[in-house]
C-alpha cells in the first residue's frame, strides 16, 4: 500500500457516535489520506466534519459487502469498522463476512477506539508497506479430495 492510504470507515448505529468523535479528534490525520464509509456513517461522517468521503450503500443494504469487496479488489487498505457488540444486526451475516474478508486480505483492522488509536498514530500510516498476503491456493489446493 502507497503512503496514502485508503481508509473503510463503518460504524453500527449505536457506535456512530464513537466513530465520528474518534475521527474528529483524529480529524488532521485523516485527512491526509483517502475516506470510504457505508452509506449512513460515511454521509455523517462527511456533513458533521467536513470531510470528503467516498460512499458506498448502507451498511444493511449491502454497504458491508462493498466494502468487503473493495478489500478483495485491494481498493481499500485499512478497515476502521466500530461493530455493535451489544446488539445482534440484521445483516449479522455480512458483517460477519466483512471481518472474515479482511482477516484474509490482512489489512489493518480496528473494531474500537483505543485500537483505531493505536493504528492512526502508527508511523507505517506514512510510508508505503508490502502487505504479507498468505496464499491461499495453495491451502485450498491441498484440501483438495483427489479425483
Ligand atoms: P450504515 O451501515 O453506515 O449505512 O449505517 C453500517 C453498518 O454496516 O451497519
Amino acid at each position: 500500500m502507497g503512503k496514502k492510504k485508503r481508509i473503510g470507515l463503518i460504524a453500527h448505529d449505536y457506535r456512530k457516535r464513537d466513530l465520528i468523535d474518534w475521527a474528529d479528534y483524529n480529524r488532521d490525520k485523516l485527512m491526509e489520506h483517502e475516506l470510504y464509509g457505508t452509506g449512513t456513517t460515511g454521509g455523517m461522517i462527511a456533513k458533521q466534519l467536513g470531510l470528503p468521503v467516498h460512499t458506498f450503500m448502507s451498511g444493511p443494504l449491502g454497504g458491508d459487502l462493498q466494502i468487503g469487496a473493495a478489500i478483495a479488489e485491494s481498493k481499500l487498505d485499512i478497515l476502521i469498522f466500530f461493530w455493535d457488540p451489544l446488539q445482534a444486526q440484521p445483516h449479522d451475516v455480512d458483517v460477519k463476512a466483512l471481518l472474515r474478508i479482511a482477516v484474509v486480505y490482512n489489512i489493518p483492522l480496528a473494531c474500537d477506539r483505543s485500537s483505531a488509536d493505536f493504528l492512526i498514530s502508527s508511523e507505517l500510516m506514512d510510508k508505503e508497506y508490502d502487505r504479507f498476503v498468505v496464499d491461499y491456493g495453495e491451502r485450498l489446493k491441498s484440501l483438495k479430495v483427489e479425483e
